[in-house]
């Protein structure tokens, strides 16, 4: 059974191992890119690797055996320095040095030896002229992103979708007033979004995830450092997808158009202000329009409205060959009514005559005006003289059958003279305007009332 060395020689063993491992680090020491050397404890040279050679342009056959100042005078103070503090034990600090165009940074540390001695120092210089330009270019590109996003008010975000928290940019917390040093900046998504819109944030967010929508894009509330909200509006997209084809990372920027939105809702309240105000006047207008179209006694339609009514169903009946009747109703001997009952009574009177004449008129598809004092004026169209004649009469019943008191008249009661004009074939020619049809029944009322009130004329039936 083969007995382990190391129990029978045990220093063999150990300087075999060293060998073996020194053979490894020779192997690699000319090849690695950075500057290698070792300095006995009195600043000597004892390795330079190629890379230091190439680096200061110093040959190792040149350097091995002499002091830092005769072949380093320029780094000699700061490794004789290295020195000094590994020859105390204390730290050893890295340090930068410049070097034409390029900066290395100086790495020392002791080396002991079997005794546990400080035998030397092990230097290594290493170019990080590149790292450096990376650093900087970088930093660079930080500060004009930040500018950029600051002055546009902007600042970015940065969702991981799978654990669904949120990276901002510090502009948020400038543009939004909040304190710089405040909290984290991470925090779970849509956990700063006002509740109500919520649910809004959260389905841009599906859309854009789902690939319903190629964006993100969502506007909503989120509080702001003084106190109140912010009306934000986002935009992002989906930047980042796993193998399968998941969404990953989401990337957004975000602005406060709280300004935007308060002009927004001024406009919208002025222009709803407006609609109101035009609401009103229509109406306003409407009403007064109505108004100045009735009879406040007998709120019947005015002489005024007549007219508009007569010159439109004139127009209308002449163009359609259609005919058109028009009757004029006056109460007869009204002004004894008044003297005899007062002008309060009369005005009563005229109120009940109105409306029951206004309703036969109504039953016949017609409409009636009080036309002026205690006259009326109506108008039936499409009818025949004979079935306006009818309603005339049933207008004379109606009022007779009231029984209205009026001991000024001879007959005791209330009654109606009318006199009627209908436009028809047989006499077109003659009758050729509304001023003229309504002189015409004008003229019949006469007659009812010359042959004895309470009558109907008919005009042409007695001249033309
Ligand atoms: P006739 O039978 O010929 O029509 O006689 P009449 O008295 O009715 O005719 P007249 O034209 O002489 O008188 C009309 C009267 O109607 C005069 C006026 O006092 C009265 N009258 C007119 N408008 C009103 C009103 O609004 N209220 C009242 N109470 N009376 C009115
Ligand atoms: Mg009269
Ligand atoms: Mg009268």
């Amino acid at each position: 059974m083969p007995i382990s060395k190391s129990r029978q020689s045990p220093f063999d063993t150990q300087n075999e191992r060293g060998a073996d491992r020194l053979l490894q680090i020779e192997a690699v020491y000319d090849k690695v890119p950075v500057g290698l050397c070792y300095l006995n404890r009195n600043g000597t040279f004892v390795t330079i690797n190629d890379q230091l050679s190439r680096m200061f342009g110093i040959t190792s056959e040149k350097a091995v055996g002499h002091s830092v100042e005769d072949i380093l005078p320029e780094h000699a103070a700061l490794l004789r320095n290295s020195l000094r503090a590994a020859l105390a034990g204390a730290p050893i600090p890295d340090q930068e040095i410049q070097r034409s165009e390029e900066t290395f940074m100086v790495s020392a540390a002791p080396v002991t030896n079997d005794l546990g001695e400080i035998a030397g120092i092990s230097v290594a210089y290493t170019n990080i002229s590149n790292v450096k330009r990376i650093a900087q270019k970088l930093h660079d590109t930080e500060q004009r992103t930040s500018y950029a996003l600051e002055s546009a008010g902007q600042w970015i975000w940065d969702l991981d979708i799978a654990t669904m928290r949120v990276w901002r940019s510090p502009q948020y917390r400038v543009l939004l007033g909040l304190d710089p040093n405040g909290a984290e900046t991470e925090s779970v998504a849509w956990d700063i979004v006002h509740p109500d819109d919520k649910a809004n944030a959260v389905q841009a967010f599906e859309d854009a995830v789902s690939g319903r929508k190629p964006h993100f894009e969502a506007v909503y509330r989120v509080p702001r450092g003084g106190g109140g909200d912010a009306w934000i509006l986002s935009r992002g997209k989906i930047v980042e997808y796993g193998p399968d084809g998941a969404p990953l990372r989401l990337l957004a920027t975000s602005v406060d158009i709280s300004m935007q939105k308060h002009v927004e809702e001024q406009l919208s309240t002025t222009v709803q202000l407006r609609l109101e105000l035009e609401q009103k006047l229509l109406e306003a207008n409407r009403k007064l329009r109505k108004l100045s179209e009735r009879d406040h006694l007998t709120n019947l339609p005015n002489r005024r409205k007549f007219n508009h009514l007569l010159k439109r169903e004139f127009v209308d009946a002449a163009e359609h060959a259609q005919t058109l009747a028009v009757l004029m109703i006056d109460i007869d001997h009204f002004k004894a009514y008044n003297d005899f009952y007062g002008h309060l009574a009369g005005d009563k009177c005229l109120v009940q005559v109105g409306r029951a004449l206004n309703k036969v008129i109504k039953q016949s598809g017609g409409s009636i005006a009080r036309f002026g004092g205690e006259e009326f004026a109506a108008l039936l169209s499409g009818v025949t003289t004979e079935q306006a004649s009818a309603t005339a009469a049933q207008m004379l019943d109606t009022v007779s059958a009231m029984q209205l008191e009026h001991s000024g008249s001879p007959t005791g009661i209330i009654s109606v003279s009318i006199g009627m004009a209908v436009l028809e074939d047989a006499n077109r020619t003659i009758i050729d305007g509304p001023d003229n049809i309504l002189n015409f029944a004008d003229s019949a009322l006469y007659e009812s009332k010359r042959n004895g009130r309470g009558r109907l004329s008919v005009w042409g039936d007695f001249a033309k």
